[in-house]
């Protein structure tokens, strides 16, 4: 069997890179925290990396790779490290990945990731082409932005036209329709090994201001002329309605079928559906991570679901740090990493 400790699993020191490092020890490996300067602290404090490498910001990551590659260090990329290196980048990387490198080019680009969605026979919020069409509620989102941040809503195309003046904001942006209903984010994780999807967890974020504006009134509220924004601050654990989970083990299902037609090897590891459900029960869907999403760091210490599936706290990190271990142990690394 071979030997797990000629590896080590590595991974920027941000988004959920506790989780991951804290899950690879979990699991028998070593670990390595890439930091921002400053940042060290707080890895530091949580015992979680047995090597922390220093930049003075992300994005020099290629300046130490070699360091890396002679580690025998595994990746595990995120959100964070998507955001910093973007997926060109990140294509380039020499050093082991784990998971797909190709399937980031389908999250990232809106156009890719709705001909993804769709093939994959999910109902998807309408997309309007035209300013000028908006006939009900809208949420504007400009590419890039992080965590939501500068989104607004519109409710008819003069408003858009205001909101859009009055943000300054003249960036590439898609306008969606607006679903009234409650988001749900589903964390999955997929093993090319065993062929078998878990549902890990579930969470909703917690955004400023869109989570305090009810705590004042309707009439405070329009005195004091708010505007809803989305800036993300943190997650929120949940559970479902369990007549909800077969829906969707299938949806998850589906985009695995459907991802390896656009991409050779297809998705696999964690990722996660982001939807709306309305008071129907209809999901639209309007967004996929595929990579390890911060929703999931509520599990650290694992969620209802993979307690009714493992006898140890299992979090996302862990289990992708389970899957790198098996996957070593049989001799089959290739099909983790890419
Ligand atoms: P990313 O996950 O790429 O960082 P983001 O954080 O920039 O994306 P989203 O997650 O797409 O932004 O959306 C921000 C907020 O807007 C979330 O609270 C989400 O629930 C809400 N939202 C997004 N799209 C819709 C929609 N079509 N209808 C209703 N609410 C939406």
């Amino acid at each position: 069997m071979a030997d797990i400790s000629k590896y080590k699993i590595c991974t920027l020191a941000s988004h959920s890179a506790l989780q991951i490092l804290k899950g690879a020890k979990d699991e028998g490996f070593e670990t390595i925290a890439i930091c921002q300067k400053g940042r060290e602290g707080i890895y530091e404090s949580y015992n979680v990396a047995d090597k922390i490498i220093t930049l003075d910001k992300f994005e020099d990551y290629f300046k130490i790779e070699e360091e890396l590659v002679k580690d025998n260090a595994i990746i595990i990329p995120h959100g964070s490290f998507v955001s910093y290196l973007g997926h060109e980048k990140i294509e380039s990387i020499k050093a082991m990945h784990y998971g797909n490198k190709k399937i980031i080019e389908w999250e990232s680009d809106r156009e890719k990731e709705r001909k993804w969605l769709l093939d994959a026979k999910l109902n998807l919020p309408k997309i309007y082409k035209d300013p000028e069409e908006i006939d009900g509620p809208v949420i504007i989102k400009f590419h890039g932005a992080q965590g939501g941040k500068g989104y607004f809503i519109a409710n008819n195309p003069q408003e858009y036209h205001e909101r859009i003046n009055e943000s300054g904001n003249n960036d590439e942006h898609a306008i969606q329709e607006y679903i009234v209903g409650v988001p749900l984010y589903t964390h999955y994780f997929y093993s090319r090994l065993t062929d078998e999807l878990e549902i890990m967890s579930f969470d909703k974020r917690y955004e400023s201001n869109a989570d305090s504006i009810g705590r004042i009134s309707a009439k405070d509220q329009l005195d004091t002329n708010i505007r809803t924004s989305y800036t993300i601050t943190g997650n929120i654990p949940l559970v479902v309605r369990e007549s909800l989970l077969p829906i969707l083990h299938e949806m998850g299902r589906n985009v695995i079928e459907s991802s390896k037609k656009f991409v050779d090897g297809g998705l696999f590891g964690p990722f996660c559906l982001e939807a709306i459900i309305d008071p129907n029960l209809q999901f639209f869907v309007f967004e996929i991570s595929a990579r390890i999403v911060a929703g999931t760091n509520p599990f650290i210490n694992g969620s209802p679901y993979t307690w009714l599936k493992y006898d140890v706290p299992m979090s996302t990190g862990r289990r992708i740090a389970l899957d790198i271990k098996q996957a070593i142990q049989e001799d089959k690394l290739d099909m983790v990493l890419g």
